[in-house]
């Protein structure tokens, strides 16, 4: 076995997580944690091993002697722990990310998330990706399934397991380091880089399960709730000017029509081009220096640009406040009742010198007829997409839920009459009959196909104001009232 031990300090180097000085201590920690005796470190071969080929049998070796359970939530916080041992500390990685130029400083750190195994590449590569040819443009689909699903075990387990207030979520601060539990993912590999935004203090880091490119996450310091202000915007260029390669946005900060931890505030950014990018607009208008472009797309976005941030700011923040006290009864926008319900969704890009503020306007009104939300995708698209329609979304990127791999093989299956039973795919039935059959496309190509235009009604029945004539009308008249 302290050969495997060895083959995981030789991956270390290899892949520059740690220095030759760092060898001898490597392996005396390796070591101690899989209560093995520490031998004299030989260099292994590794050439064509993953890190998945190395760690598993050190993994596996330490369910035999008991170490830890047998299940993957046991196995994922172990090797976190057995990775902490090779990957900078916290300190360390800060000073060698603030020497680099910032394209550099987000390549080094994005590798080395994936080398230490924080950032789980080959579970990644399992998610499935399509495109779906809408009106509005190319829509990218992807089912989820790199997040594992709880083994029954653990589920087991949980019903014993008293749960702890530390760390308060999945975002604070306080999962640097930490070993994870039961019902909390092992973050004791988990590194932040410090990032003060708008001189406040917030903390950068990279998602472990990378929706798209470079998937990042900027959160705050303290485990406050979300919040769309001015300073949200401020905070979002602060970001975008010093790493023009990279968008920054935030999730509305209301239930329904938010992200889905609402308290804790956070945006998401990374370095990836989106199908909004691409949009077409439908009216300009022209406010000192900034332009605004109303999208052809299914949410309703105003697209900000200029070159002039303050102004941009002053127009981004005084279009939020006009929205958010913006009712009109005949579209069923209501702004408030005995709560707010209008928010905003915003994207912030750099681009040609160009500051770019993308303001989609949300709202998480629910009424008898549409309980789960009035602009929220509707019952009939629920057996494709139920959950909450945050910013990536708006931008075009679809992430479904895991379910649907099987599910809809399982479907191919019953279109195709090799299969007849409907058991356990009830919830696909009315969904199913929607399928057009295409004789140009194989029957997968016809279900993905269904599959990205439930997602886009999904999108349009978040749209505040509709993609047809009265809608655009409407739209115009909306941004016409705030330019008086
Ligand atoms: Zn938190």
């Amino acid at each position: 076995m302290i050969k495997h031990l060895h083959a995981l300090v030789s991956y270390g180097l290899k892949h520059h997580l740690i220095d030759f000085d760092d060898i001898t201590y490597a392996v005396n920690q390796l070591a101690y944690k899989m209560n093995l005796d520490p031998k004299p470190f030989v260099d292994q071969d590794i050439d064509g091993l993953s890190i998945v080929d190395i760690v598993e049998p050190l993994l596996d070796y330490a369910v035999k002697i008991n170490l830890i359970d047998d299940t993957i939530d046991a196995k994922d916080n172990f090797e976190s722990y057995l990775m902490d041992t090779l990957t900078p500390r916290p300190s360390d990685l800060q000073k060698r990310f603030n020497s680099l130029n910032p394209k550099e400083a987000t390549n080094y750190f994005y590798q080395m998330c994936q080398d230490n195994h924080y950032i789980k590449t080959e579970r990644i590569k399992k998610n499935k990706h399509f495109n779906y040819p809408s009106i509005y443009g190319n829509i990218d689909i992807t089912i989820n399934i790199s997040k594992p699903e709880k083994d029954p075990k653990t589920i087991a387990q949980l019903k014993m397991h008293k749960s702890s207030s530390y760390p308060s979520c999945l975002l604070c601060i306080e999962n640097v380091g930490y070993y994870g539990n039961l019902d909390h993912p092992g973050r004791s590999h988990h590194r932040v880089i410090s990032m003060p935004l708008n001189q406040e203090p917030f903390y950068f880091q990279y998602s472990p399960y990378v929706y798209y490119n470079e998937h990042a996450i900027v959160l705050h310091k303290d485990h406050i709730p979300m919040e769309i202000s001015r300073k949200t915007f401020i905070r979002l260029f602060d970001f975008v000017n010093h790493f023009p390669h990279y968008f920054l946005g935030s999730n509305a900060g209301l239930p329904i029509v938010g992200g889905s931890i609402l308290d804790h505030e956070h945006y998401q950014g990374g370095s990836a081009n989106f199908p909004i990018e691409k949009a077409k607009v439908f009216k300009t208008f022209i406010k000192n220096e900034v332009k605004l472009e109303l999208l052809v797309w299914p949410l309703s976005v105003i697209r900000l640009s200029s070159k002039n941030l303050n102004q941009l700011i002053d127009v981004a923040d005084n279009l939020r406040i006009y929205f958010e006290n913006y009712s009109d009864e005949s579209i069923d926008l209501l702004a408030k009742t005995n709560e707010s319900h209008n928010a905003i969704t915003p994207i912030a890009r750099f681009n040609n010198g160009m500051y770019i503020l993308d303001m989609a306007l949300r709202n998480n009104r629910t009424s008898e007829k549409y309980p789960d939300g009035i602009f929220h995708p509707h019952k009939d698209v629920h057996a494709i997409k139920k959950e909450n329609i945050g910013l990536i979304e708006v931008m075009g990127l679809a992430i479904l839920p895991g379910r649907l791999v099987k599910d809809l093989e399982a479907i191919e299956k019953i279109l195709n009459h090799q299969e007849t039973s409907l058991k356990g795919l009830e919830q696909y039935k009315n969904w199913m009959e929607t399928i057009e059959i295409n004789p140009m496309r194989n029957m997968k190509e016809n279900i993905e196909y269904a599959v990205g235009k439930a997602f886009v009604k999904g999108l349009e029945e978040c749209g505040i104001f509709k993609q047809d004539d009265i809608g655009r009308s409407k739209f115009i008249q909306f941004v016409e009232g705030f330019l008086k």
